[in-house]
């Protein structure tokens, strides 16, 4: 038996169809809460005015300015909205971008964050925040900002893209890999992992073929919060590593660079993590888990190559440099031409190989 070292997270989850408007009042009052300013994007304020309203004299405003990557001055203006109002707690309703901006709520005036996650990201159940300065995204961990509770609502997805659904998919799918190979892996973590990628997977093909199958969409739910718990308990390597850095510097879309670059990165760490490869083998119900995702995303329709999402080929190079250059924990040594090898072929879409 290998060592490990297992943390629970405080963290309550509730996963029901209509929840957000039924539970979410519940999950306040247990809390205590009575003036909660609810949180959401732009493109996602029909669906928090309905969670407003179900808070009823417990909603103390609805403030719809979150944006991609939390920018310093949005989480300026929203730790204002928070204060002008009285606000006890806060509720987030959207994808990772709303929910980054309730987590820096949450860390800049210590109150109590509610998520109710559209997407499939997984911030939701991570400690990690991000905020982004003059151009440079800084992130960093803190208990503060792990939600209190979190209600995942399926019928909240039935409005998420095929698209977005797809790659915000394979997004849930690369936490639950690196998790498996992540140094801090321990075996509950694990079976999270493990069957988060399954339940995702097997969702996937169900909601592309019928986005408003509510258990298709129930099933990917469950899938994002065991991948995004996995995220949260261990520390992740190379995919994540190149991610961060295609969507930082290049400004690659973050769900569709993850889909992209995914089957590349494992294709790359295969032969040093072979435990890994076999439980998501188990999961995905394949021997080539790299190409498996490939098709998978492919016949979903999902881009295959980063020249599609508008990366110009001069900038692999830069990209290879910027990943190789960091430290960062991953089963396969990684190296400048390593890195390189693996870009190109996401560059190019090509069949994932061990060999880049
Ligand atoms: P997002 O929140 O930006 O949403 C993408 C788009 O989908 C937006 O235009 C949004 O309005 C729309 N959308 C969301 N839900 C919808 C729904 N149900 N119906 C219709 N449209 C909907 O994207 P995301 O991929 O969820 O999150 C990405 C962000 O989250 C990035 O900034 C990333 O760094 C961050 N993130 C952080 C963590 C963490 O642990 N801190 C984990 C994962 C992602």
């Amino acid at each position: 038996m290998r060592e490990f070292t297992y943390e629970a997270q405080p963290m309550r989850v509730v996963l029901r169809p209509g929840g957000s408007v039924t539970a979410v009042p519940d999950e306040a009052g247990r809390l205590g809460l009575r003036r909660l300013l609810v949180v959401c994007g732009p493109r996602g304020a029909e669906t928090a005015r309905a969670v407003a309203d179900a808070l009823g004299d417990a909603c103390a405003g609805l403030h719809a300015e979150a944006r991609m990557h939390v920018p310093a001055e949005v989480a300026d203006r929203a730790v204002e909205a928070v204060r002008a109002v009285g606000a006890d707690g806060c509720v987030a309703v959207g994808g990772g971008s709303a929910i980054g901006l309730g987590k820096v709520i949450a860390l800049r005036t210590g109150l109590p964050l509610l998520a109710v996650p559209s997407t499939y990201s997984g911030s939701e159940m991570t400690p990690v925040w991000g905020l982004t300065e003059h151009g440079t995204k800084r992130t960093g961990r803190d208990p503060s900002v792990l939600p209190r509770s979190v209600v995942y609502d399926p019928e909240l997805t039935l409005s998420l893209p095929v698209g977005l659904s797809v790659t915000s998919g394979v997004n849930a799918v690369a936490h639950a890999a690196e998790a498996l190979y992540a140094p801090d892996a321990s075996p509950l973590v694990s079976l999270m992992a493990e069957e988060g990628a399954r339940a995702m997977t097997g969702a996937l093909p169900a909601l592309a073929a019928d986005p408003h199958d509510l258990d298709a969409r129930g099933r990917a739910l469950y899938g994002a919060w065991l991948c995004g718990a996995a995220l949260g308990a261990t520390t992740m390597g190379l995919h994540h590593k190149l991610c961060h850095v295609l969507g930082g510097t290049f400004g690659l879309p973050h769900a569709e660079t993850h889909t992209v670059v995914l089957p590349y990165a494992l294709a790359y760490n295969a032969p040093a993590a072979p435990e890994a490869m076999a439980a998501l083998g188990r999961a995905l119900d394949t021997d080539d888990v790299p190409e498996a995702l490939r098709e998978l995303a492919g016949r979903l329709g999902a881009p295959r190559s980063l020249a599609e999402l508008g990366l110009k080929e001069t900038d692999v190079a830069v990209a290879a440099g910027a990943v190789s250059g960091q430290a960062y924990p991953n089963p396969r040594e990684v190296t400048e031409a390593g890195v390189l090898g693996v870009l190109r072929a996401a560059y190019a879409g090509d069949r994932p190989s061990a060999r880049h």
